[in-house]
């Protein structure tokens, strides 16, 4: 049952959804549920951003290492911490889930708020792929920006459980671009970037950590640099029940987080673009929802701007029931983990 929904734009594709062999912990299966929940529920106007230029990616990888995405020529550390045996859907997906990036700054900048409902792939380096990461989604979107207005003043929210290395790496000396990420020090990866702010939180950070550290931080960090665009990455592994975010976040905190993230950006009226990050519940359908969730907030945000009707948060038992029932014998649970990097 589709119901009438919000104009926000929120970017996805089917081809969003790569192959995996079967049983790959990785929960590909979320993008496409978290999409059809969106649609279904109305929280935004779902569309296809279309796929990346060469160009584009060109800005932030090298040659050779998208030439090597294109062919499945890995090299050797990309085969060694990206974690996804290649297919011809993995290049696929990464090109269509950039693009999804690229038309939601574009939609945010234009309308105040969008979403990529993908994105968020912050491990991803120039030259290879980690954790997950193939092409470094907001870093493109970020070049590409500023190859039409050279001095946007970007600001990335990263509050993944994981610190965003290669997008911290990419901007490095960019006074443009300001990286504040609030993730688990001691987790993956291991060796950290330095962004231009890191907050970093104990393992099985609580909420009351979590917010005590971020809140004030983030709030000076945007009143000192007042971005013209901020990208947020909404992580949801930041979940108590996540396999491997290692905090404890319940629904209604990152509920709250996610709301917190809306009210400041929104409160300057500073345009804002929300990613994914990642997500890796033991039930993927859950790992769907958080994300929706995410995007409800946007939508929540969007209504009270506007002095429309906030949509009912999405109902998790339809939710999970609907991906239930859509191959029970697929669900990472119930399959052997693929040789793992140290995921994203
Ligand atoms: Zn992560």
């Amino acid at each position: 049952m589709k119901t009438d929904g919000i104009d926000m734009l929120a970017f996805s594709s089917p081809h969003y959804v790569a192959d995996l062999p079967r049983g790959h912990v990785f929960p590909m299966r979320k993008f496409s549920w978290s999409a059809t929940w969106i649609d279904r529920c109305g929280l935004g106007c779902v569309v296809e951003p279309g796929r990346v230029s060469r160009e584009a990616l060109h800005r932030v990888h090298t040659p050779d290492y998208v030439r090597s995405i294109e062919t499945g020529e890995y090299n050797p550390l990309t085969a060694l911490r990206l974690g996804l045996p290649w297919h011809p859907t993995i290049h696929r997906r990464a090109m269509h889930a950039t693009m999804g990036t690229i038309a939601a700054a574009h939609a945010a900048l234009r309308d105040g708020i969008a979403c990529n409902l993908a994105g968020g792939t912050h491990h991803a380096f120039p030259d290879r792929g980690e954790g997950f990461c193939v092409f470094n989604d907001v870093a493109v979107a970020i070049r590409e920006l500023q190859s039409i207005e050279p001095w946007l003043q970007v600001m990335v929210i990263d509050l993944d459980a994981h610190q965003g290395n290669g997008t911290h790496a990419i901007f490095r000396g960019d006074a443009n671009v300001m990286t504040y990420s609030a993730h688990v020090g001691r987790n993956y990866p291991s060796r950290k970037e330095p962004g231009t702010l890191d907050i970093e939180l104990s393992r099985m950070a609580s909420t009351d950590e979590f917010f005590s550290r971020v809140e004030p931080t983030m709030i000076e960090s945007i009143e000192l640099f007042e971005p013209d665009l901020v990208f947020y990455i909404a992580g949801a592994d930041v979940h108590e029940d996540d396999r491997f975010g290692q905090m404890k976040l319940s629904s209604r905190a990152m509920r709250e987080r996610d709301r917190m993230v809306m009210r400041y950006v929104r409160g300057w009226g500073i345009p804002c673009a929300v990613v994914y990050g990642g997500g890796y519940n033991r039930q993927q359908g859950m790992t769907a929802w958080l994300h929706t969730q995410a995007v409800w907030c946007a939508a929540e945000r969007w209504c009270i701007e506007r002095g429309l009707t906030v949509p009912d948060l999405p109902d998790l038992t339809m939710l999970v029931q609907m991906t239930s029932d859509d191959d029970p014998a697929d669900d990472v649970e119930t399959a052997q983990p693929q040789a793992l990097p140290a995921t994203a």
